[in-house]
Order: C-alpha cells, then structure tokens, then sequence
C-alpha cells in the first residue's frame, strides 16, 4: 500500500525527532524531512521512508527548497522555530526573523498548493493573564487566567520589555496562517505547546552547546555540575509541564481526524501545574532518586534577578493554565503521563548522555 506523505520543517529538533520517531514507527509514512542538523534523528536516516535534507530553510529559498514536495504531500508539520527566552532579549531581531520573515512564504505556498499547514505555534502568545495586571488578584476566577484558543486575548508587555518578540512575531504567524485560511481557503492546524519536556530537549551548556538553554537544561547543568540551581525572580512563576509522548500523540492523532483541520489547540497536561520554584525542588528529588544519592534532595537554590540571568528586557510569564477541552473533544486526547514520571524519563536521558 502506498505510503502517506508528510513534509516536517526541524525534524532535527526537539520535538520534530520524536515526531519522526513515532509516525516511522508506524510503517504508514513517509517523510521529507528538512533541518540545519540531523543530530536528533540520525537513527532514521539509513531508513527508505525517511528523506532528509540539511539547510536552513527560509523565505528566500523556501520554494526552491519546498515548491515541488509540497502539493504532494498530506500535511506539513512546521516544527522549526527559534524558542528559548534568552534568546528574545540578547538576540530580538534574529527571533522575529526566523519566527516570523523567515517563514512566512511557507504559507503562501501551503495556501497556493492547498495543502494542510500544521504549525506549532506556542503558549507564549497568550502573554500574562489578566490576572497578573490587577492589583491584589489571587487566581480566584478562571476567566481571568485559564487561556481558551478562540477566546482569550492575547496580551503582551510594552515593546522595551523584548520578551515579546518571540510572542509577537508567532502570534503574527498564526494571524497570517488564519487570513490565509479566511481569504484563499487554507487548511490549516496551530499547535500551542505548554512546557513540553523530554529527552533531547535543547543542550547542556559546555556539553552540546552554549549559551542559555530553557529551565529544564539549565536545571539539570546546575545539577551535573554541582552549581546552584538558580530561581529567576524567585521562581514564582507557574508552568505547565508537558511529556513529549503526550505531546507526540496529539500531533499524529490529528492526523486521522478530519475537525482537527482549521482548528487551533491548547495542548499541555493541566494536571502538571507547578511554580518553577517546585520544579526545581521536585528535580532535585528525582535526581536524588536517579543517581541512589541523597544529598541531591538538598542541592543548594538560589535566587537570581531575571536582569543579572537574561540581562535587560525580561518579562516573565505570570501563569499558563491550558483549557485543552476541544482537544479532548476532538482528539479524543488525554495526558497520561504526570509531572514526576516526567521528569524521571527526561532526567535519566540527561544523566545517562552526561551523568558520571
Ligand atoms: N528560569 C529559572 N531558572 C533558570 C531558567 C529559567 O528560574 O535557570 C525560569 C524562567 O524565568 C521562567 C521559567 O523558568 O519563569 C521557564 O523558563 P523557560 O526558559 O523554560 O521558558 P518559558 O517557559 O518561559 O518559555
């Protein structure tokens, strides 16, 4: 039986790797898969129905790269994206550039093709809640915090705080994506991630990369090398952390299910909730358990000021609660795995690539 086509956009990364994992593992598909390294899915590339191609893929060559694979494929997943806060504010016009000027063609030409534009998109744009900005608020009414995707406004700091631009530069893409959608029919799926974790998430520093990764990576640097952990700000902000299979089953589930199409999704585990204070004890915990050795539960956490950790131009995000009804709905998803197991499974992956 003839395969099904797919196009993924960074099935180098994070979560385009273990996208790929899943849908190859299936034997249903077979994927064109472009990334700037194959590090992350170079277990696949001796496979048939795996096609890879390295580079940089942007406006300028997007349809000397993409035109003839596009109408031939079912969907594309656009996975790629600049998405680590340290680099909004040390590096604001390469993020907007690369989230937004550098990928936008991939929408006219989904839009010319016809063909189902799946992107990722992100939490982020929902910015703070409103919760945040009144005075005294305590999270007493979900109107006022939990983020719905066809309801909420999406509201973000002034423009000196260059937090936003990531944010921005992604809410103008899925603006693009749903005017293109209105105006010349594309079929299109935006994905908001909440927190997704798992192996192979970003890089540790002085390890596989440089420079300031996301909290999970900086939590687990502080750990193997027996540093502090560090709390921007005090650590009170809340995520919601997500495991990637959980992430990956809503991703190939749509796949099969016709109402996911012109539909966008909260997709992050409620039940997952923490401040990144608790994070931080919680990993330590866990470490603890992983290496057989105690004195991780009292590995030492300390606070730092988001101006000395990112330098000028941070603003955080206060809280991220998801409604994920309609991808219960229409998905039919649900987040199996919670906060600790999460942790264990991304943490030993680490410990085991760079633990003694
Ligand atoms: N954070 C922290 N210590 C670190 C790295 C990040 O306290 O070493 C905080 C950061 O200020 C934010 C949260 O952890 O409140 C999550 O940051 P992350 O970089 O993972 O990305 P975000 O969830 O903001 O997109």
């Amino acid at each position: 039986m003839a395969k099904r086509r797919l196009i993924i956009l960074g099935c180098g990364g994070f979560v385009g790797s273990h996208l790929t994992d899943r849908l190859l593992a299936s034997g249903e598909f077979e994927i064109f898969g472009y990334d700037l390294t194959s590090k992350k899915c170079a277990q696949h590339l001796d496979n048939p129905d795996f096609h890879f191609r390295e580079g940089y893929v942007d406006s300028s060559n997007t349809e000397e790269i993409l035109g003839d694979k596009i109408g031939d494929v079912e969907a594309i997943f656009s996975l790629a994206a600049v998405c680590n806060p340290a680099e909004y504010v040390k590096n604001p016009v390469f993020t907007i550039n690369s989230n937004f000027i550098h990928a936008y063609k991939l929408v006219d030409l989904c839009t010319k093709a016809g063909t189902w534009l799946i992107h990722t998109s992100t939490c982020e744009v929902y910015g703070r809640t409103i919760a945040s900005y009144i005075p005294g608020d305590e999270y007493t009414d979900a109107n006022l915090y939990e983020q719905r995707e066809d309801e909420t406004p999406l509201v973000m700091g002034p423009i000196v705080n260059q937090r936003w631009t990531y944010a921005a530069a992604k809410a103008l893409f899925e603006r693009y994506i749903y005017a293109n959608h209105t105006e010349n029919g594309l079929p299109f799926t935006i994905i908001r991630p909440y927190n997704w974790f798992g192996p192979r998430m970003d890089y540790i520093p002085g390890r596989d990369g440089e420079g300031v990764p996301r909290v999970l990576a900086c939590f687990m640097k502080a750990l193997l090398d027996g540093q502090p952990l560090q709390l921007v700000d005090g650590g009170g902000a809340h995520r919601t952390i997500t495991y990637i299979q959980d992430s990956v089953d809503a991703l190939t589930r749509m796949l099969d299910v016709p109402k996911a199409r012109n539909q966008t999704f909260n997709i992050g585990n409620r039940a997952n909730e923490c401040t990144v204070a608790e994070l931080a004890r919680m990993m330590r915990d866990v470490y603890a358990e992983i290496t057989g050795d105690s004195r991780f539960k009292e590995h030492p956490i300390e606070d730092v000021s988001s101006e000395k950790f990112y330098g000028p131009g941070y603003e955080d995000c206060d809280r991220r609660v998801p409604d994920v009804s309609k991808a219960e709905r229409l998905l039919d998803w649900d987040p199996k795995y919670d906060l600790r197991d999460t942790l264990r499974l991304t943490m030993q992956y680490f410990h085991d690539a760079w633990g003694s």
